[in-house]
């Protein structure tokens, strides 16, 4: 297992609610994560699993009321970040931390030349002085594929890949330790979705960034991750890493993420969607909170939160089919 200085995050027993009129949504729920130093990190799940949740945690960007942390610890690189006060967060978020939204203008600033608003990131974590904020600007346009002189352009000038990559030059400027990237290709079509893709896994290659990718597609996780979290109503129900994840599938929503993906080699093969949608995060299913739209559901699972099962030292599921003994073996579920 992991000492705690190979990791850049640590988050244990997460929790976090939105307290609306109409009940307690219960977003997280009990969440733990590591990310080792280095790594690609994927977190995939379906939508309203609780994946941004858990990324604005760390950010300390939950909007409050109406959502709050309730419980749990995150640790940057061994330190408690959670709950500091808003200056010290400040200088985390950008420095340490960086984050990547869906919809790249959500982070850019529709009246700013590109480069100043790069340049102001820069400034406002760096002593130098504009012209040198500047200066480091144009280095980062090089290094995501953009001309410098691009940098005088307004961002509706841009396409939204060229826009997405401007994004990352941004969230990369001060070099930060770990980038989160929540759903970063989702609003981009499939070329330039690749495109954003390899330079971003050239990037953490090139500067040893560690990331966590956020995402409902496990073909990107194939692509880019070197770890797997699936997440399901707000807790990780399945880890490890690609080969766990993929050639020894053990949580029946993992197997259903799966055969919810077009097969490329059977262009005939039907999708199989997991039937049902995610529970009511103000009334989640006593139990396995998956057992009403699960195929291998038993008596138990209604009745019981499943403990982790251990299939190696990374891989562990939380699902009634498995016992100690016989998680090791070949799946007890097969892929369809
Ligand atoms: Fe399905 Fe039961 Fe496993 Fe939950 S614990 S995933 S309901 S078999």
């Amino acid at each position: 297992m992991n000492t705690k200085s190979e990791l850049i995050l640590d988050i244990k027993n997460l929790k976090v609610e939105y307290r609306t009129d109409d009940g307690v949504v219960n977003a997280v729920n009990g969440l733990d994560l590591e990310i080792e130093k280095g790594q690609t990190h994927g977190l995939v799940g379906e939508t309203g699993a609780g994946k941004t949740t858990t990324a604005l945690s760390v950010l300390d960007l939950i909007q409050s009321p109406p959502g709050i942390i309730v419980d749990g610890k995150i640790k940057l690189e061994g330190k408690n970040i959670r709950g500091l006060k808003d200056k010290d967060m400040e200088s985390i978020r950008g420095n340490d931390v960086s984050m990547i939204f869906q919809d790249p203008m959500t982070s850019l600033n529709p009246v700013m030349t590109i480069e100043d608003q790069i340049a102001e990131v820069i400034e406002y974590h760096e002593s130098g002085g504009y012209k040198e904020a500047i200066e480091k600007t144009h280095e980062m346009l090089t290094m995501v594929g953009l001309p410098p002189r691009r940098g005088k352009e307004y961002p509706h000038q841009f396409s939204g890949g060229m826009k997405q990559r401007v994004v990352i030059a941004m969230a990369l400027a001060c070099r930060p330790k770990l980038l989160i990237a929540d759903e970063p290709t989702t609003a981009l079509d499939v070329t330039i979705q690749a495109q954003v893709l390899t330079l971003m896994k050239n990037l953490k290659n090139q500067y040893g960034t560690s990331m966590l990718m956020i995402t409902h597609d496990l073909g990107i996780v194939a692509e880019i991750c070197d770890k797997v979290s699936v997440i399901y109503a707000g807790h990780i129900i399945e880890h490890g890493d690609l080969v766990d994840i993929f050639d020894n599938t053990r949580h029946p929503y993992t197997e259903g993420l799966f055969n919810s993906l077009p097969n490329l080699q059977d262009r005939k093969a039907k999708l199989i969607p997991i039937k049902g949608l995610m529970p009511d995060p103000t009334d989640l299913p006593t139990g396995c909170p998956f057992h009403p739209r699960c195929d291998y559901a038993m008596d138990i699972c209604t009745k019981k939160y499943p403990e982790k099962r251990y299939r190696n030292d990374q891989h562990f599921v939380e699902c009634h089919l498995y016992d100690s003994d016989n998680i090791k073996r070949g799946g007890v579920i097969k892929r369809g």
